[in-house]
């Protein structure tokens, strides 16, 4: 017998508790938006029972969604508040974009891969996530129509932080973004705009992303 609602509530209570609140993750809006995105919605199809591990698990075409605690620390660490316009890039799954949605005002995720957009947008309409729009494309050159954001989070991994998102925040906006030499791992870097081509730059941990393929990113076909 599969699991029910019930038993998925009560093993993301549990998630919040055990791999977040304890490993110190604060902001009540975090925990509280985290608590409710139902993460068994946005697993590919037969890794329910998985769903509150504490682990990225695969979504198809190679790719993953990130692991709870990786999700909180970088929406924690951008300061995501009510009024926000929030840009992600790789939303592969939808449900980063599903927990930014539930935080900030407006929420524009974008992926690269078609299938992946398909299945996060049907996913995002059923759970009534009308915050958040999802667009099809290369999300290394940000998203310029709905710039200037208070918050980008870049879910994938780039070899350099691409200068389109750093134009396209807002004056004291935060950028989030894992960048290394090697395609699979990476620091997390947290940039804030201090000026206009002024930048604090903060080193947050060693991560594992898959690449950011694109302009500004790695080329190719991973
Ligand atoms: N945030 C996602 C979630 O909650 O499921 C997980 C993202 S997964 C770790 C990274 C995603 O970035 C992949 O789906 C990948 O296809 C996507 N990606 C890679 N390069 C991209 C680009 N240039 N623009 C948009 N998406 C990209």
């Amino acid at each position: 017998m599969g699991l029910g609602p019930a038993d998925f509530a009560r093993a993301r209570a549990h998630m919040v508790k055990t791999q977040l609140a304890h490993r110190g993750v604060r902001d009540p809006l975090v925990l509280d938006a985290m608590g409710k995105v139902p993460r068994e919605a946005f697993v590919g199809e037969g890794y329910e029972e998985f769903a509150y591990d504490d682990l990225p698990l695969p979504i198809g075409d190679g790719q993953t969604i990130s692991q709870p605690y990786v999700v909180a620390l970088m929406i924690e660490a951008a300061g995501v508040r009510a009024g926000d316009v929030v840009l992600e890039v790789g939303a592969g799954s939808g449900y980063a974009a599903a927990v930014l949605g539930r935080i900030a005002a407006r929420v524009v995720a974008i992926e690269r891969r078609p299938s992946l957009v398909e299945q996060a947008r049907s996913r995002l309409e059923r759970l009534g996530s009308g915050n958040v729009e999802l667009h099809s494309g290369d999300g290394s050159r940000g998203w310029p129509e709905a710039a200037p954001f208070d918050v980008i989070i870049v879910s994938a991994g780039a070899p350099a932080v691409p200068e389109a998102l750093k134009a396209q925040l807002a004056p004291g906006g935060r950028l989030l973004i894992p960048v290394g030499r090697s395609e699979r791992y990476q620091k997390l870097l947290k940039l804030v705009r201090k000026g206009a081509a002024e930048y604090a730059t903060e080193n947050l941990g060693e991560v594992s992303f898959v690449p950011l393929i694109g302009e500004q990113g790695w080329t190719g076909k991973a």
